[in-house]
């Protein structure tokens, strides 16, 4: 590519580009190919003041109706080339979680059955620690490279620290580019039957034939969000296009035509009913960006 000016998209609507499908545009959109596409792009931004925004497949984003002002970078299918080595698996930040678990599934490697349906990039469940059925990416983590507009990078070794739906990569503000997983042998045959018994739970549990960003709240000590909001009748309730899910009641669901209002009023409607009831404080998972 000669020039990142040239492949910039202006206006892209960010409800193209997130699984619950709301969210203005963004100024400026950039797909790169490469860590040193990722570089031009940081430069172009500083030099022209823009605010930056990463983004990987949008899957824990609410992203608001007036959009994102600067340049929003997206890591994802066009940076997506893994390999195995051994017990090892090395992979681009826009390879998806699914991907990679299946990758580790075909090659008799067991540690990522937790994460076969986990809809997002590996570099987005490395940047959030990524969990689900009390297991979660970070332990696997052996190397993480990176960009930021200082220059690049690389942790090794314990380097990488993460906990409860975050990492080192959120505090220093890194954009990934690939990690390294440390993965074992086990049994193929019983990876396979794992991966499909948790598969088959998370669609028996999750709503996923409506488009939504997950779990909409972070688990609160000592409790779960969703069983409090289902607690607080709180299950089917519904501003405008968003709705809280009747499958699971801690998932937001966008009915059709939802905008981020609807979501935001919801995210605060639910939070203000469980704390007055239960007196627990729910703090959203999902991350919300961009401008009302
Ligand atoms: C139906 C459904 C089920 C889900 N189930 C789970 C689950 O079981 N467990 C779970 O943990 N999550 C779950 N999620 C949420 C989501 O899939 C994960 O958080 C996922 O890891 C986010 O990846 P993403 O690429 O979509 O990131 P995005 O949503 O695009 O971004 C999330 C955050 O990561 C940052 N980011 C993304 N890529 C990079 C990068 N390369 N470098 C630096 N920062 C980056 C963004 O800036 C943003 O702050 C679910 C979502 C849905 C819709």
């Amino acid at each position: 590519m000669d020039s990142v000016n040239e492949i910039l998209i202006r206006n892209y609507p960010m409800s193209m580009v997130t699984s619950l499908g709301v969210g203005g545009p963004a100024d400026y959109f950039l797909r790169p190919c490469t860590p040193k596409e990722i570089q031009t792009g940081l430069d172009l931004a500083a030099k022209n003041h823009w605010p930056v925004t990463v983004i990987g497949y949008g899957t824990n984003l609410l992203v608001l109706d007036k959009g994102i002002r600067g340049l929003v970078i997206q890591i994802a299918d066009n940076l997506a080339q893994a390999q195995a080595n051994g017990t090892q698996i090395t992979a681009e930040a826009g390879c998806s979680v699914s991907g990679i678990s299946r990758l580790a599934a075909s090659l008799g490697l067991c540690g990522l059955e937790f994460a076969i349906g986990i809809p997002g990039s590996i570099g987005g469940a490395v940047y959030m620690n990524a969990g689900a059925y009390d297991q979660e990416i970070g332990p696997l983590v052996t190397e993480v490279r990176w960009v930021s507009p200082q220059g690049h990078g690389v942790w090794k070794d314990g380097e990488y620290t993460y906990g409860y739906r975050t990492s080192r990569a959120q505090s220093e503000k890194v954009i990934i580019t690939q990690i390294t997983l440390q993965l074992a042998e086990g049994d193929p045959c019983q990876i396979l039957a794992t991966c499909q018994d948790l598969q088959n739970r998370r669609y028996a549990k999750q709503p996923m034939e409506y488009p939504s960003a997950g779990s909409t709240f972070k688990r609160p000590t000592g409790h779960f969000a969703g069983s409090l909001i289902e607690k607080a009748n709180l299950k089917g309730y519904s501003i405008g296009g968003a709705k809280v899910s009747e499958k699971h009641a801690g998932f937001i669901i966008n009915t059709g035509k939802a905008t981020a209002k609807d979501v935001l009023d919801l995210i605060t409607h639910i939070q203000q009913t469980v704390k007055n009831r239960f007196g627990v404080e729910l703090e959203p998972e999902i991350r919300i960006i961009g401008e009302e």
